[in-house]
């Protein structure tokens, strides 16, 4: 692939799409048939039930012609009623058999292409878990969300509808135009002279519909990532602390009003088209009327049965045909939904797992080497410096090391590369004793437990939050794990104890609360190395002192790293890492570091002050 390499900064979406050309048609049918081969036998009953029906649908109109030329006019004079009564049971009979095939038929494609559609979206919600952490955070969640919803969802009524829709009227219309043959080729050659131009005209509606999808659904996602932005707890207490609520609505009605007309258009796309072919289609009869009157006084043998029948086809014809032409419009914008769909499952995740790569060794646990690393964030600008600038540490097992240093300074970014939540630009990370790179990543998680700045809880109990850690946590290990962390005496003191539920990210617990239980949380894990990113620093000094206590507690008989930014939360530290714009510049204990007099006691002394 040529064309200037990685696309950086703008539609965060494409970047290392596989397919970096727009996806053609036939390639992208090719992929959304390939979605439904695990039903084949479903499809294939499919395909019976609907030829067998039509095959039935092409019997009654040969009927009709039987009926008007034996049963109600026959040569004899007068109308022959058993006859008659003969030729309209059957009619009826096949009829009501073909209704019945139709539902049949309805079911099994509506469970094929529903079903078909939920493996999508498994399979996109899948992939979306195996993407690096940098493709959140340069992608907004709203617009993520929006694939797996508005996408998929928009695809899959067309789908369901479609895969019947497409079989049937085909066959349908196949049938019809073989009764009309069989009645008269003369007059078929009439009805079907100008069906050409609408197939051109459908082509060039489709085009334009395809391209008005692709828009609606930018739009739609811009709308869900501003619905998910403004209306989460944290969006909406942004808003109102900072009278934003105006401009948020505003923000809105401009998305919305580009909605509406794009939807507007959508809709409104080939009706002028759909009109014509209705026209078209209405004065086909009278046209025949007239060709018949030629044919008949040509010499032609067409009786008053024949045209009957035939028009009656030809009118049956109609709805089955803009039924095909109108499937065909919405394959075209569903199209354009389907390259939206595969544009995600084609992203490659940039941290996967090697071939080769194995568990986590025993041996030397908990010990943690940097070797000359680098690391540059992968959207950052290329000429801006990089975040990490050769950094070489080594953390010994049961160490107690803290990095400090100036906001920015890079000491988030050495934590997170240690659970490979990125991977270095050079040089290497290595954990007891093997490059992240070559460990099973299931495997180097397992071993490391992360407090970060933000925490998170999930909307459901406490009791439930702590068992993200360790599903089959007993009650006991809860409130052991708890006790440890500090925070069993006040869940018991909730009315709800550990069946307390907590607010959308655990908004009715105080700061202070919520972290000691993302301690506990940690401490159910049980992990060998701790990562604790300024775990405190958000909190006053009393609920500081009772969520230091907890993480003192936690950080006993493991590796502990923690980010600090209050220096008296490190002055126990085995290691301090001073960090500078992304360069360890001093380390030691406090003490050591106290009498060298650098950069870590001007910093100390400041805090002091
Ligand atoms: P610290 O923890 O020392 O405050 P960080 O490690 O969080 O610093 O950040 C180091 C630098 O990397 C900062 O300049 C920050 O702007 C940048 N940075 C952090 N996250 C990203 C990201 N996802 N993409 C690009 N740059 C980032």
């Amino acid at each position: 692939m040529h064309g200037g390499g990685r696309m950086r900064g703008g539609d965060a979406t494409a970047q290392r799409a596989a397919n970096a050309t727009a996806p053609r048609i036939p390639h992208l049918l090719k992929r959304i048939s390939g979605l439904f081969a695990p039903h084949r036998r479903a499809l294939t009953v499919t395909i019976v039930l609907v030829l067998v029906s039509a095959a039935l649908s092409v019997v009654p109109p040969l009927l009709t012609k039987q009926a008007f030329d034996l049963g109600l006019f026959p040569s004899s004079g007068s109308p022959d009623v058993p006859v008659l009564i003969e030729l309209v049971s059957i009619m009826v009979a096949l009829w009501i058999a073909s209704a019945a095939l139709g539902v049949w038929q309805t079911w099994l494609t509506a469970t094929v292409g529903n079903k078909v559609m939920g493996a999508l979206r498994i399979r996109l919600f899948g992939h979306l878990q195996a993407m690096e952490l940098a493709f959140f955070t340069r992608t907004k969640t709203g617009v993520i969300q929006s694939r797996l919803q508005n996408d998929v969802g928009g695809v899959a009524g067309v789908l369901s509808n479609t895969i019947s829709s497409v079989i049937g009227n085909t066959v349908t219309v196949m049938a019809a135009f073989v009764s009309m043959l069989v009645l008269s080729w003369q007059l078929t050659v009439v009805a079907v002279i100008l069906l050409p131009i609408l197939v051109i005209a459908q082509r060039r509606v489709g085009q334009v519909r395809a391209r008005i999808a692709t828009k609606t659904q930018e739009s739609l996602s811009d709308m869900t990532a501003i619905t998910q932005e403004t209306l989460s707890v944290s969006g909406i207490l942004l808003a109102k602390s900072f009278n934003q609520q105006k401009a948020e609505i505003g923000r809105y009605e401009a998305e919305n009003r580009n909605q509406i007309r794009l939807q507007v258009s959508q809709q409104m796309s080939g009706q002028w088209f759909f009109a014509m072919v209705n026209i078209f289609l209405s004065i086909i009869p009278a046209v025949i009327y007239i060709v018949a009157a030629y044919l008949i006084t040509g010499g032609v043998d067409v009786t008053a049965g024949t045209i009957v029948a035939f028009t009656t086809v030809q009118a049956r014809l109609m709805f089955p045909l803009l039924g095909l032409l109108r499937v065909a419009l919405d394959l075209q914008t569903s199209s354009a939904l389907f390259a939206r769909i595969f544009e995600y499952l084609d992203l490659i995740p940039a941290i996967t797992n090697k071939p080769d790569a194995h568990a986590v060794r025993d041996t030397e646990l908990g010990r943690i080497e940097f070797d000359d690393v680098v690391f540059r964030y992968p959207d950052a600008n290329d000429d801006s410096p990089a975040t990490l600038k050769g950094v070489s540490l080594v953390i010994e097992p049961g160490q107690f090391v803290a990095f400090v240093g100036p906001s920015g300074a890079g000491k988030t970014t050495v934590s997170y590369l240690i659970p490979r939540l990125h991977d270095v630009t050079s040089g290497r990370v290595l954990f007891a004793g093997d490059d992240v790179r070559d460990l099973e990543s299931d495997s180097l998680v397992r071993n490391i437990g992360i407090v970060s700045q933000e925490t998170y809880l999930f909307h459901a109990t406490i009791g439930e939050n702590l068992r993200y850690a360790k599903p089959d946590a007993t009650q006991e290990e809860l409130e052991s794990a708890a006790r440890g962390a500090n925070i069993h005496d006040t869940i018991v003191s909730f009315a709800d104890g550990y069946d307390t539920v907590v607010g959308e990210r655990g908004y009715r617990l105080s700061g202070g609360e919520k972290q000691r239980i993302a301690i506990a949380r940690v401490l159910l894990k049980d992990p060998a190395v701790l990562i604790l990113d300024e775990a405190t620093s958000a909190l006053d000094s009393i609920s500081e002192r009772v969520v230091q206590d907890a993480l003192d507690a936690a950080s006993r008989g493991r590796t502990t790293i923690a980010v600090a930014h209050r220096l008296s939360t490190v002055i126990s530290a085995d290691v301090i890492f001073v960090v500078v714009a992304g360069k360890v510049v001093e380390r030691g204990t406090h003490e050591e570091l106290l009498s060298s007099g650098g950069m870590y006691s001007s910093l100390y002394s400041q805090q002091l002050r």
